[in-house]
This record gives C-alpha cells, sequence and structure tokens, in this order.
C-alpha cells in the first residue's frame, strides 16, 4: 500500500503517520514529498493552531473514491513546546485515522495509539486526580480508544492496586531482571537473547561468571544503600538451560549478595521450555523458595510445535506440568499465543481444552507478533497466519474462556506489527498476579537488568524521568565488557538515589 501524504511540513509528524499507517496496512509505504509514481492513495491533510488546533483530511483513493474527516480541539494556554507538539500529533493522527477507518472500513479498537502500555495512561491520569469518569472521556476523546478497550484498562488498573495498593510508592525500592542467554534451540519467532546451549559450556561457563560478579556488586550497592528489591525476575532465554547445579550456585549467589531475600515480594523463574524441566532442577527451584515459575506450551497442537522450531512435545508440556505440580510448585503460569502458523479458532478452542486440564494459576494470552529479527518474519510466505478476523475471534475466545474459567485479566501490552493490532494480556487467578508484570508494564519503579539482553530501566525516584540501560545481547560481548557495565549501571544508580534521598 503507497499513500501520498500532502501537506505535513513538521517532519516529526512522519513517523506518527507510518505508525498508525502500519496498523491497517502489512506493507505500508508512505511519501511526504511529491513521489515519482502513481499512489494507492493521496491523503490531503491541512491544519491551522492558534486557539484551536483544526485538522482537515481529505483521502483520495486511486479509483476516486474520497473520504473527508475533520477535527478541532483547544489549545490550552500556557503549553510547553513538547505539549503542544503532542496536542498537534494527536489531532493529525485523529483525523488520519478517521479516513483510513472509513476508507478500509476496519475500525481500531485502539484509536491512535500505538505505544506499548495502554493502561499506563489511565494510572497517570488516576494518579495526578482526575476522577473514573472523567479520566474514561478523555481517553475515548483524546486517542479513540473505544469504550470495550477502555473497560479492559481500567478492570486492569483496578486488579493492580487491588494486588499492590502501594504501587504508586515503590520509587525507592528497586526489581531486579536476570537474564540467562540460553535454550534448548531456538523458535522461529523469537528475537529474545537465546542461543541454543548445545555445544556452549565454554560460552555458559564465562557468562555465569560475569553474572555472579554483577549479582555481588549491585547487591553490595544496595546493601550499602538500605535499598530493598520488591520482585525479581529470572528471564531470558530461559533460565532452567542451565545445569541444576549451576542453578543452584546462582540462586545460592541471589541469597548471599541481595539483601533480605526472604522478604522480596516475589520471585520469578521462567522455565519456558518444558524440555529443560528436571525433578533434580525442582529441587534446586523449592530449596531456595523460588514462588512462581512459568512453563509456556504456546500451543498444544505438534505440528505447530515443530513448525515453530520448539523442539518439544505436547506429551512433554503435559507431563512437565504435573512433575512441578507434584514437586509442590503451585504459582505456575503458561503462555499461550494466538495466531501461530497454520492455527485458527478450531486450533485454538483445543489448546483451551487442554489448558482447562491443567488450569495454572495464571495464564498469559500473547498475540503473535512478527518482530523484524525473527526468522519468521525473514520467511514470511513460509508461514500461513490467521486473518485480523480470525485472530479477534481467538482472542474473545480467550476472553470468554478465561471469564468463565475464574481467572482476571492484570496486564496488558502492545506491540509493534502484532497480528490483528490487539493486545498480549495477562490473565490470573485473583491473588496468583505476577508482582514483576505489573511493575514492568506501569513503570513505577526502577528495574535493574542483569545478564546478558537485560535492560535496566531506572526511574527518577522524584521525577519519574526514565533511563534505559542495555547490557549486550550476546554472551561474548558481554564476557568481554561486564565489569564496564556494571560500573556504569552504578554510576547511574548513585546519581538517582544518593542525590534525591539527600534532598528529601
Ligand atoms: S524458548 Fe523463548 S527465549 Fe528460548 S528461543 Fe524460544 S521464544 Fe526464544
Amino acid at each position: 500500500m503507497f499513500i501520498y501524504i500532502k501537506g505535513i511540513e513538521d517532519d516529526r509528524l512522519e513517523r506518527p503517520l507510518q505508525l498508525i499507517a502500519n496498523l491497517f496496512f502489512e506493507e505500508a509505504e508512505l511519501a511526504f514529498s511529491k513521489p515519482d509514481r502513481d499512489s494507492d492513495a493521496v491523503i490531503e491533510l491541512a491544519m491551522a493552531a492558534e486557539g484551536a488546533i483544526q485538522v482537515e483530511a481529505k483521502l483520495t483513493a486511486g479509483n476516486g473514491e474520497q473520504h473527508r474527516a475533520a477535527y478541532e480541539k483547544e489549545l490550552q494556554e500556557g503549553l510547553t513546546e513538547k505539549e503542544r507538539f503532542r496536542a498537534i500529533r494527536n489531532a493529525v493522527s485523529h483525523a488520519f485515522l478517521t479516513v483510513l477507518q472509513d476508507w478500509t472500513g476496519i475500525m481500531q479498537k485502539w484509536g491512535i495509539l500505538t505505544g506499548v502500555r495502554p493502561t499506563k495512561l489511565l494510572h497517570n491520569k488516576l494518579r495526578e486526580g482526575v476522577d473514573r469518569g472523567q479520566a474514561h472521556a478523555e481517553l475515548e476523546e483524546e486517542y479513540m480508544i473505544t469504550p470495550e478497550k477502555i473497560r479492559l484498562m481500567q478492570q486492569i488498573v483496578d486488579r493492580q492496586l487491588a494486588v499492590m495498593p502501594d504501587l504508586y510508592d515503590l520509587q525507592r525500592e528497586v526489581s531486579i531482571y536476570i537474564g540467562i542467554p540460553f535454550c534448548p534451540t531456538k523458535c522461529a519467532y523469537c528475537t529474545f537473547p537465546a542461543y541454543a546451549i548445545n555445544g556452549r559450556q565454554g560460552s555458559v561457563n564465562s557468562f555465569l561468571g560475569g553474572l555472579h560478579y554483577e549479582m555481588r556488586k549491585i547487591g553490595e550497592w544496595l546493601k550499602d544503600n538500605g535499598i530493598k528489591i520488591t520482585t525479581l525476575y529470572y528471564g531470558g532465554g530461559t533460565p532452567t538451560s542451565i545445569s541444576a547445579e549451576e542453578m543452584d550456585m546462582l540462586y545460592e549467589e541471589m541469597y548471599t549478595s541481595f539483601p533480605d531475600v526472604e522478604n522480596i515480594r516475589e520471585i520469578t523463574v521462567e522455565a519456558g521450555r518444558p524440555d529443560t524441566i528436571t525433578p533434580e532442577k525442582l529441587d534446586v527451584l523449592n530449596k531456595w523458595n523460588i514462588d512462581r515459575i512459568s512453563i509456556n506450551p504456546q500451543s498444544y497442537i505438534q505440528e505447530t510445535l515443530k513448525a515453530i522450531g520448539r523442539h518439544h512435545t505436547v506429551e512433554e508440556t503435559v507431563d512437565k506440568y504435573h512433575l512441578a505440580r507434584e514437586a509442590g510448585m503451585n504459582n505456575i503460569n503458561m503462555d499461550l499465543i494466538i495466531g501461530l502458523p497454520g492455527e485458527g479458532t478450531e486450533e485454538f478452542g483445543h489448546t483451551l481444552k487442554e489448558t482447562e486440564k491443567l488450569m495454572p494459576e495464571s495464564l498469559t494470552v500473547h498475540t503473535l507478533s512478527f518482530k523484524r529479527a525473527s526468522e519468521m518474519t525473514r520467511n514470511k510466505e513460509k508461514y500461513k497466519v490467521a486473518d485480523r478476523g480470525e485472530v479477534e475471534k481467538m482472542m474473545n475466545m480467550a476472553e470468554e474462556w478465561t471469564g468463565s474459567h475464574g481467572y482476571v485479566p492484570y496486564y496488558l501490552y502492545r506491540q509493534k506489527n502484532i497480528l490483528g493490532n490487539l493486545e498480549n494480556v495477562g490473565y490470573s487467578m485473583p491473588g496468583q498476579e505476577s508482582l514483576y508484570n505489573i511493575i514492568i508494564m506501569e513503570e513505577q519503579q526502577t528495574i535493574i537488568g542483569l545478564g546478558c539482553g537485560a535492560s535496566s530501566k531506572f526511574i527518577h525516584p522524584e521525577t519519574g524521568k526514565i533511563t534505559h540501560f542495555a547490557n549486550p545481547k550476546d554472551p561474548k560481548s558481554y564476557n568481554d565488557g561486564f565489569e564496564d557495565y556494571t560500573d556504569q549501571k552504578i554510576s547511574i544508580l548513585n546519581e538517582l538515589f544518593s542525590k534525591s534521598s539527600s534532598s528529601t
């Protein structure tokens, strides 16, 4: 789809419009100056911004069909340059989205929102003291979010505040993410730092050496500064792809180096790939009081698992789930993916039926996303996936099924290039929600990332300003520079916590 857009003088508007066009078309190409070939449509945008921002959009399709939209919103006085630009961007996005909706007949339930964390918008409004009704009206008016999605957002925000009533007051604690970049094999849709572990023992050893170092140093800093840990999450990769002995030493390091581990509210270990779970590793998890694990079926259709490169069987998922239960694990999450190659409502219905036999405490329902770096995206023609309508039906099935089986939604996030422009939703039995997932989605607290591919997100305890820091994704670069990455993180932490604590 090739669209020529006239009337955009501020090039900062180009990216937001591109992101909106991507919601409608798989391959959307926009030209902002006269192209030298015919386009499928021309959209003319006219705007004025004095006192109020007024935008008019006219779409003329190749066949002469026309659609028009107009949007007007008062510009408050005293806006900063950034706020003013945001108001203009939203107004232009409104008119642009409206003509595209009219032309294609596709309704975007999230309106002009293309970001990852819609619920954060609602949290921010409520935190500022805006009352609920007003906040909902603003979300509908400012972003064109449908009432259905606003209800979902409110339900999630309520749930989050019920399980973490102090969610807005956790800035003086931190959470920790530990990335272990190994998996038994690499899945076709994966863009995580995940290296097939076989034959890499040398690299595993050096990596773990670096990780222990980071844990010791960061632990020391936390103790010296009296900073508590709220939640801790081992992800990756698959953290259970290392040996039981290596896991044991790692958790011992956690208890030795980190402050007050007994009082961390939640420790999760992703055991995503069932083929990594053994009785010995479950014993280790129990020994160190790991609260929560994830065993991820993704689908209960064997051909699908094969097609996406997960070299384990459906039976293995079920067996390992029972093994974990017998070993005393009583908070198990399972991830499912909607829209995997070759799957439609029938296959997803089967997956839900199988899930019913297990009833894990929480269930995360992802919608397949074509991330740029994955093998699936590189070879898109090889993987046949469901269309928008069918993906939406499956999403509705998940919503109904979880609702009628006692689960409640408690976090959600969206991704770019997600099938059907829908969302990923975490459901859980009430009281079994993952606190770490809430913290990472709502960006209310600093998360320190240790290990390979671990991103740190430092949130200033007073201003809320976010600073990102990423450890390298590949073990080799990590091994070469872990001391330096640790020092850099400590200096950011000093900056944030020491200064702000002396000013309070
Ligand atoms: S198990 Fe997860 S991290 Fe590992 S390759 Fe598959 S999707 Fe990636």
